[in-house]
């Protein structure tokens, strides 16, 4: 089988779902895009065009699981594999919107393999997390550590990671690549694409990257009384620019063999909050002012992945470390300190 050349990114607005962009229509892809901006906004595919110096491709707003809407673009064009981005992704809102999360991101993932299916399509690379190992204790975690997920969100991916198991073993036409990612953080180098959350950010990155510009006062660190070194969590970081470069190389080994195939995406080594704020630190050039919080419900002391073997199976590995992680989320920040707010839409948007 010849490796896809046409995709479509579910949620390819997002943060890592805008870099994927790039990363694709670089190597030649020809893309459609659908996403709901639920946490993203459509302003972004005029910087990835500007980066990218081409069209991103058609670009459909519609919400993964109006079915109906979804198939119409798989009738309309000819997909040759899908790469599925698009779900709710804060562990704390999860927890308060239980609901609203198993609908998109389980729903969401049902509609499209049913889409996928009446349209002959079944080749999948899937975004699910370092999550659905829950609190599996101390040392790295393989793919076949088992799942323990501690919150609905992670619960929901490890979900939708059965239900893709389920399909490739009724229908052995799929084939479904799901890539656990632990942390993806950092930005485009160029600072016109980084990670501008809706709200109050979830995550550490984005948190101390508004704090370091003066969108907020100072940083809350949940939890200082964890079994780690220093009592904060702990956990492993991927630059997005390398796990958009897993991406793209999973579409090359699409074809290797049928079936789901799960691997993680990390560094293999574990940050604890506190070595953030001191690296991120560093590369503003100035101390971020934290407080310490209360540890946050569905969060776990450690998570640090063992990322041998998808370097066994495809010969890649991350290239980027901690500093350049900090280094780019900040100039990100720093060139655009409300996000994407106020940005130019694409000439056909
Ligand atoms: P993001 O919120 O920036 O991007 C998700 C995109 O999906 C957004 O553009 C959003 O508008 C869209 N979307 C959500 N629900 C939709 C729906 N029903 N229909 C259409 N579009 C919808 O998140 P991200 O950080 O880019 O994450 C992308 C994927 O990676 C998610 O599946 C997430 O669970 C997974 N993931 C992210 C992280 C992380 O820390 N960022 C870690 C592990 C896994």
């Amino acid at each position: 089988m010849s490796p896809p050349s046409t995709l479509l990114l579910t949620g390819g607005a997002g943060f890592i779902g805008s870099h994927a962009c790039v990363e694709l229509l670089d190597h030649g892809y020809e893309l459609i895009v659908v996403d709901n901006y639920s946490n993203s906004t459509p302003h972004v595919f005029a910087r990835v065009e500007r980066i990218a110096g081409r069209f991103v491709g058609a670009v459909y707003e519609l919400d993964i699981r109006d079915r109906r809407a979804l198939s119409a673009v798989f009738d309309r064009h000819s997909v040759d594999a899908v790469v599925h981005f698009a779900a709710h992704k804060a562990v704390s809102a999860s927890t308060r919107m239980p609901i609203e999360y198993y609908d998109t991101n389980i729903g969401g993932t049902t509609s499209l393999l049913r889409a996928m299916h009446e349209h002959g399509v079944h080749q999948l690379v899937f975004s699910s997390t370092a999550s659905v190992y829950g609190d599996a204790g101390h040392g790295p975690l393989n793919e076949a550590t088992p799942a323990r997920p501690a919150n609905p969100y992670a619960a929901s991916k490890w979900l939708c990671e059965q239900i893709l198991a389920d399909a490739c073993h009724r229908h052995p036409e799929f084939t479904v690549l799901a890539l656990r990612y632990f942390n993806p953080v950092g930005a485009h180098p160029s600072g016109l694409l980084g990670e501008d959350p809706s709200g109050t950010p979830d995550n550490l990155m984005p948190c101390l990257a508004q704090v370091a510009i003066g969108r907020r006062h100072r940083l809350r660190v949940f939890g200082n009384d964890y079994a780690t070194p220093d009592g904060t969590a702990i956990r492993d970081y991927i630059h997005v620019m390398d796990a958009v470069d897993a991406h793209r190389v999973a579409l090359d080994h699409l074809a290797d063999s049928p079936g789901m195939h799960t691997y993680n995406l990390g560094l293999g080594k574990g940050r604890s909050v506190l070595e953030v704020v001191s690296a991120f630190s560093a590369a503003s050039g100035a101390p971020v002012p934290y407080d310490i919080a209360p540890r946050r419900p569905g969060d776990v002391p450690e998570q640090v992945a063992d990322a041998s073997a998808v370097e066994r199976a495809w010969g890649w590995r991350p290239t980027r470390g901690l500093a350049d992680m900090c280094v780019d989320a900040w100039r990100f920040q720093q060139l655009n300190p409300h996000g994407y707010a106020g940005t130019a839409r694409r000439a056909d948007g």
